[in-house]
């Protein structure tokens, strides 16, 4: 079975990347209407890539994505990626299984262990999937893009 990567982008402004083309909803506002597959890739990196740029807030959008574009420079989102996100990114690397799967009942059971109470999971799940680090397998899981 091979594996589709789709880019979906929902009516509010939000794009995420889901493993369905049909069946989804929006991490940000929940709508399940309103959704509308933008592109289909072959592969995990171009649709972690492409969720990057969708999310760019659009002030700076056009000026980074060129300069990005033009130096083709995959390494340098990616550290700024992280660095913004090192811990969010630390905690649900440390909720997701041995099989690399992250579950939202998972992590919210490890964030309240943690004491870790001011994050919310849907919070932190939603920032990874907006920077195509997470793509949603089904309703409650994750996999890791990058
Ligand atoms: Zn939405």
């Amino acid at each position: 079975m091979s594996m589709q990567y789709n880019l979906i982008k929902c009516s509010c402004g939000f794009s995420f990347g889901s493993t369905k083309s049909k069946n989804n909803y929006c991490t940000k506002c929940g709508s399940t209407s309103n959704l509308k597959l933008i592109e289909r890739f072959e592969d995990a990196d171009k649709l972690a890539r492409a969720i990057s740029f969708a999310n760019i807030p659009d002030e700076i959008s056009d000026e980074l994505i060129l300069k990005i574009k033009k130096k083709e420079s995959k390494n340098k989102i990616a550290k700024i990626n992280n660095e913004k996100n090192l811990g969010g990114l630390s905690v649900l690397k440390k909720a997701t299984d041995k099989d690399g799967n992250l579950t939202k009942s998972f992590l919210d059971k490890y964030l309240s262990d943690e004491g870790l109470i001011e994050s919310s999971s849907e919070y932190l799940i939603g920032q990874a999937e907006v920077q195509g680090f997470l793509i949603r397998v089904d309703e409650n899981t994750w996999n890791w893009l990058s």
